[in-house]
């Protein structure tokens, strides 16, 4: 799960952080009080969208102005200016892909006096299984470039978990980041706490770029992007309660309600499956055999008639979908179970595109049985390999 920017610095700021003062807003009216609560002369106006890239990215809109998703403002008239523009406008980014995100919400932020900036973040290293910081001087610009042209620029530094960040670990931080003075001071309590923060609150990634160091020599977080393990929300209620639907799929939020593990992908065959690594496999052979699949979707292992019917239902809502592969291998599910489910969601959404299923272990006859029985257009497959080719086969030929 995501949040924007200003809920990820808020939270930051609650374990300590360093970040200017700033306010969320939701129209030009209020980007004027808020303006007007800052002391100025500098204003930031940042869209807040999930997506990095604002400041260079562009909006669709001739009438939101050519400048980017973030822009400095030099009095309250041009904040409101900004506001007007900005709000309801849709921004493209490297990272929202062509369609673009709508910015419903700006944070007005206090104006930084810039001297450096930093590139710092938080992820888990699976090369190593631990947290890790990942630091470079070349903050700012879009790190992809700099680890691609320059890696010797991006310094890991990973933790060991027992030990917490050392005051080696500063040391290795603050040399690769060639701090001194107030920021290398600075950093003493900033690197630790931001450990922290993404171990307290079960982080997947925290992204600070830029990390600045000011005219004034200190440390500022000017930017901050968090991830949370999607897994571990059940124990933050105080993160969960930060969500933004709008930023999110449709498919995913109503998957969500039904605890089904599904995620968007661009492809045009449906997939329904039992188990991640089947779900993983299923996926792979897909791609194997020249297509793509249009999700992951992972209806657990004890999963009842109306899940199965509910998964049903969000697969064939995507419009992309040209093509369903239904791969059950029963265990504790059991194949005349995911039958009647099957078969009661074609009757209640209809059937618009080929279906294959294949169905594997506990009551399988069973199972083929009742699907053979419904008289729906179904094409029944004998194997994974099978399945795979027989769904490439009829969208291809759709
Ligand atoms: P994004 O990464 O999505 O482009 P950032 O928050 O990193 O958005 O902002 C882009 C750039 O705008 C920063 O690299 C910095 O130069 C400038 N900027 C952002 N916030 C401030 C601020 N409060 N004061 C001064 N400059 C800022
Ligand atoms: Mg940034």
């Amino acid at each position: 799960m995501n949040i924007h920017e200003y809920q990820a610095k808020a939270l930051l700021k609650g374990f300590g952080a360093p970040v200017a003062a700033g306010v969320p807003v939701f129209s030009a009216g209020e980007a004027e009080a808020a303006a007007r609560s800052l002391p100025g002369p500098l204003w930031v106006v940042k869209s807040q969208i999930h997506a990095g890239g604002r400041g260079k990215g562009r909006f669709k809109e001739a009438s939101a102005g050519e400048k980017g998703g973030v822009r400095l403002a030099r009095s309250v008239d041009e904040v409101i200016e900004f506001a007007r523009q900005m709000l309801g406008a849709t921004l493209v980014t490297k990272q929202t892909g062509q369609a673009g995100k709508q910015v419903n919400r700006l944070y007005i932020e206090d104006g930084a006096d810039i001297a450096r900036e930093l590139y710092c973040s938080l992820l888990v290293d699976r090369a190593v299984g631990r947290v890790a910081f990942v630091v470079s001087t070349e903050g700012g610009m879009d790190i992809e470039t700099v680890a691609h042209d320059t890696p010797e620029k991006i310094v890991t530094v990973a933790i060991d978990p027992e030990a917490g960040v050392t005051a080696a670990d500063v040391a290795a931080i603050v040399s690769a980041l060639k701090l001194e003075g107030a920021a290398a001071k600075d950093a003493e309590t900033l690197f630790p706490l931001l450990y922290w923060a993404f171990i307290d609150k079960d982080m997947s990634l925290l992204e600070v770029n830029p990390l600045i160091v000011l005219k004034d020599g200190h440390l500022r977080l000017l930017d901050a992007k968090v991830s949370f393990d999607g897994n571990a929300l059940f124990r933050h209620p105080d993160v969960e309660a930060l969500r933004d639907l709008t930023e999110e799929d449709d498919k995913e939020i109503e998957a969500h309600k039904h605890d089904l593990a599904y995620v968007a992908l661009s492809g045009n065959i449906g997939c329904m499956v039992n188990g991640a690594g089947l779900a993983m496999a299923t996926m792979d052979i897909i791609k194997l055999y020249g297509a793509e699949p249009a999700n992951f979707l992972d209806v657990g292992g004890g999963a009842s008639r109306e899940k199965v019917t509910a998964a049903f239902k969000i697969i064939t809502a995507d419009p992309a979908v040209k093509g369903i592969l239904i791969n059950i291998f029963g265990g504790i599910m059991k194949c005349d179970v995911i039958a009647e489910g099957v078969i009661a969601a074609v009757r209640e959404v209809g059937l618009q595109v080929p279906l294959v299923v294949r169905l594997e272990g506990t009551n399988v006859a069973l199972g083929k049985k009742i699907i053979a029985d419904s008289g729906l257009d179904v094409i029944a497959a004998d194997d994974l390999d099978d399945a795979a080719r027989k769904i490439v086969a009829a969208v291809k030929g759709a």
